[in-house]
């Protein structure tokens, strides 16, 4: 292996950057590249992971080039180049080789499957075990993924081994000493999972997990059996699945826990959730001061298992080898399409998308070489199949686009078919390359944590009409949110007219200045069932003093506990909840911008 010398005036800028790097700005702010890291802190390993990004995005280039080259013909390989350098499109964790997410099928780590992974790796027998390989296992997947894992399946197989410590009535039966033991095991995964990893360039992973109504269960497992025979009980998870949002609720006032992002998913119909008693839970949960997601669906064939994914489960027959293979999904990798551009340069959306399809298949076979090279041994052992994950169209900038041609983005129905014109000319292109290629394809409106300023300041440059130093990543625009005001029009915003021809994530965040109570959590849920706001979110500022250390789940200026105004906020920064002074520069004026609803 040649030795890549730098000139000397490569060595200097690297240098530079490292003086940069001790003494300017927080984490975010100065990660040069791919910033959406959940980093809270700089230090000697971030700065490490920064250090390098540019040679790795080259690098990521070249390999995409040839590929593109060889599958297609180099007039495609150059074009794409050309793409990304105007910024037509972006390629999502360029610094990064590896695919982009994942949500994770738990049962080969029953099977013996996890010694593929690490050796000495034994299929768990009691629960304390579990939750050791349990933690093992979410750190082994996570450094082979650039971004999200998702484990849809932890608390269904926690109560199984729960039914095997203390017996299938371990929930009607519960002592307090048995309680605390419980209660100290999700400490232990919580805390764990949520300690910055030096795998991970000292990021945490980003970890989510889900609940689920009766229905739900019924239709993903009701037909699983685990290696020992048994089968999952609803009534138990039911009561374990309260337990820990409980726990997780409590545990939250006492440190700032950013992990697990948890989605509780429900059954709809037209008018509201169909299981009452876990719409009465999750509404009880949120008037509680709790925050996670909420996935409505009126039919249990798709499961949303992040703050991202949502993915159609076309085959959901259990299988004694692969278990609940339907959960496996995940991204391979996104490219973002700049709207703004496309419709300020008047290029045809068909013609991108074709382009963007043979762009994905090409780095989908870079990932299958990888694959065939034993690099990816989290699929080797089975707990993720290249063939279950999505080829991700990201969508940005939808707002400008349309401001662009005189539209309003708010609730009328001009802005709401222009959007889902567009979104329906992806959504038939995908159905189309499946047909061709059996690659499944998706789109989504990327969350965005830092491109919408970096690519508002290269459209300026580039001569295009910018509204405004922030893009939106939203259906509407945040510093005018209350243009449209209503909670009723952000929820139709959101609703069914606009999110038929998405298939991946575009989560409603409903900021609020307080908390609701339990009816009005309630009315929410038959909103968003009524609308077809089919994923959301609630969100009140916590606020975290800086000087005692005190955690408040409401919004205040001081600290309740020693009176400092010496304090800190908590909120989503995009789906998972980070300190505000932790934003990059560009996110805190954004975040300053937000609506809180206080009626
Ligand atoms: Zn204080």
């Amino acid at each position: 292996m040649s030795f890549v010398q730098l000139t000397k005036e490569q060595t200097e800028q690297k240098l530079a950057f490292i003086e940069q790097y001790k003494w300017k700005g927080n984490a975010a702010t100065l990660s040069s590249l791919d910033a959406n890291a959940n980093v809270e802190t700089k230090n000697i390993a971030t700065l490490e992971s920064e250090i390098n990004k540019d040679v790795n995005i080259q690098i990521n280039r070249a390999m995409m080039y040839n590929k593109i080259a060889q599958l297609y013909w180099t007039p495609l390989a150059d074009e794409y180049i050309r793409q990304l350098e105007t910024h037509e499109i972006y390629k999502h964790d360029e610094t990064s080789l590896k695919p982009y997410c994942v949500s994770l099928n738990m049962f080969p780590m029953l099977t013996g499957w996890m010694k593929r992974l690490w050796l000495q790796a034994e299929p768990p027998k009691h629960l304390k075990s579990f939750c050791w390989n349990f933690i093992n296992l979410v750190y082994a997947t996570a450094s082979q993924f650039a971004w999200a894992v998702a484990t849809v399946e932890f608390l269904l197989y926690f109560d199984h081994f729960a039914r095997k410590e203390y017996g299938s009535d371990y929930m009607e039966t519960m002592t307090e000493e048995r309680k605390r033991d419980i209660s100290q095991l999700f400490q232990e995964v919580v805390y764990s999972i949520n300690q910055p990893a030096s795998a991970r360039w000292y990021q945490s992973v980003f970890w989510n997990i889900s609940v689920f109504d009766k229905h739900y269960f019924d239709s993903l497992f009701g037909e699983f059996v685990f290696p020992d025979w048994d089968k999952p009980i609803y009534k138990s998870l039911k009561s374990l699945q309260e337990l820990f949002m409980n726990w997780f609720n409590k545990e939250r006032t006492r440190a700032v826990l950013t992990f697990p992002v948890i989605t509780a998913a429900m059954l709809v119909d037209d008018e509201k959730p169909v299981d009452d008693e876990f719409a009465e839970s999750v509404s009880r949960w949120l008037s509680e001061w709790n925050s996670f997601f909420i996935y409505q669906s009126k039919t249990v064939d798709s499961l949303a298992s992040c703050c991202r994914l949502r993915n159609e489960l076309s085959d959901n027959t259990f299988s004694y080898s692969l278990g609940a293979g339907w959960v496996a999904t995940g991204s391979i990798s996104v490219m973002t399409i700049n709207f703004n551009k496309l419709i300020q340069e008047w290029r045809s959306l068909s013609e991108q998308i074709d382009k963007i399809h043979k762009y994905q298949l090409a780095y989908r076979e870079i990932t299958k070489e990888f694959l065939d090279a034993n690099l990816l041994p989290v699929y080797s052992a089975g707990f993720i199949q290249l063939e279950k994950q999505f080829l991700t169209i990201g969508i940005n900038w939808m707002v400008e686009a349309a401001e662009y041609v005189w539209l309003t983005p708010n609730n009328n129905k001009s802005y709401i078919d222009f959007v889902s014109s567009q979104l329906k000319i992806i959504y038939d292109k995908n159905k189309q390359i499946k047909k061709e290629t059996w690659v499944m394809f998706n789109t989504e409106f990327v969350p965005a944590e830092n491109l919408w300023v970096k690519n508002a300041k290269w459209d300026k440059q580039a001569g295009l009409a910018v509204p405004r130093d922030c893009y939106n990543s939203y259906f509407f625009v945040v510093e005018g949110e209350d243009t449209f005001a209503s909670i009723v029009d952000k929820f139709t915003l959101h609703g069914g007219d606009m999110t038929k021809f998405l298939d991946w994530g575009s989560a409603l965040h409903l900021n609020l200045g307080e908390y609701l109570d339990q009816p009005q959590y309630l009315a929410l849920l038959n909103l968003a069932a009524r609308t077809g706001c089919n994923y959301f979110t609630t969100n009140v500022k916590i606020t975290i003093c800086n000087d005692c250390g005190n955690i408040d789940k409401h919004t205040l200026t001081s600290c309740p506990k020693c009176g400092s105004k010496n304090i800190d906020y908590w909120t989503r920064i995009i789906g998972y909840l980070k300190r505000v002074s932790a934003f990059s520069e560009g996110r805190q004026k954004e975040e300053s911008a937000r609506l809180y609803h206080t009626s």
